[in-house]
């Protein structure tokens, strides 16, 4: 039986949240923002580990004081300059060091969707573990879309029909994965869309809301609400 192992990367500035902390250090309910998501990952039995891929110079991480995932965690300080790149070199450590199989199921997750929960992961796995591809979760689109011209008009109404939005964790076996993203084009966002790349069509896997990717100021007040409250109720 091939296994799940989950990796975070968390290399970024999040420079759009306009502050010079990294925003998966960002505290929400007490803890850094990477904190929730791997204390979903960790604690999740069917994952054998979760690799965290910090940014080399990486001076924050250590502050903080992570000994209850003592066991689970590996920490890999080789994050590169995009995210892709980021999740590129987490696998080829892990490979380099024995610690993944080409079968293994790899499941990336962004550090800043802190709202992750375990109904979530399980979901994922139950719906994936059998499936030729792998795939991702997403929550289809519930907004109007509209299409912009330059002068910031509606040009047109675009249909919502069979439009999802991307999350994560985002499931593919390590090789797949490995192979997808070496050969990615330079603006890739995800991990899936290397893998559609190579002409395959990833499982769309029902998310949430709660799974919102944290990237503006406006985010943290959503994400410390939420997170209080999984707090107060576990
Ligand atoms: O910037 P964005 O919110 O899209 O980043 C998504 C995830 O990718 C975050 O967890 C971020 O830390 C990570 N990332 C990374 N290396 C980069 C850029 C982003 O690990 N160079």
């Amino acid at each position: 039986m091939a296994e799940f192992i989950a990796l975070i990367p968390a290399a970024g500035s999040g420079s759009r949240m306009g502050e010079d902390l990294p925003k998966q250090y960002r505290l929400l309910a007490g803890k850094p923002m990477i904190y929730h998501a791997l204390h979903t990952l960790c604690s999740t039995v069917r994952i054998g580990a979760v690799c965290v891929v910090l940014a080399p110079d990486d001076t924050e991480w250590k502050r903080y004081d992570w000994s209850e995932f003592v066991g689970k965690i590996k920490v890999l300080n080789c994050g590169g300059a995009t995210r892709a790149e980021s999740v590129t070199n987490g696998l080829k450590a892990l490979h380099a060091a024995n610690h993944v199989q080409d079968h293994n199921w790899i499941l990336v997750h962004d550090a800043a969707r802190p709202g992750l929960s375990h109904a979530l992961v399980e979901r994922l796995l139950d719906q994936l573990t059998d499936d030729e591809v792998g795939g991702l979760l997403a929550v289809p689109l519930a907004d109007t879309l509209k299409r912009a011209d330059k002068a910031g008009r509606v040009q047109r109404t675009e249909s919502r029909e069979y439009l999802w939005q991307a999350q994560t964790p985002q499931m593919f076996r390590a090789k797949l994965l490995l192979d997808a993203l070496g050969k990615a084009h330079a603006g890739i966002t995800d991990d899936a869309s290397a893998v559609e790349a190579l002409g395959y069509s990833p499982k769309l896997v029902m998310g949430d809301a709660y799974n919102f990717k944290v990237t503006y100021p406006q985010d943290l007040k959503l994400a410390e609400l939420i997170l209080q409250e999984r707090i107060a109720t576990r």
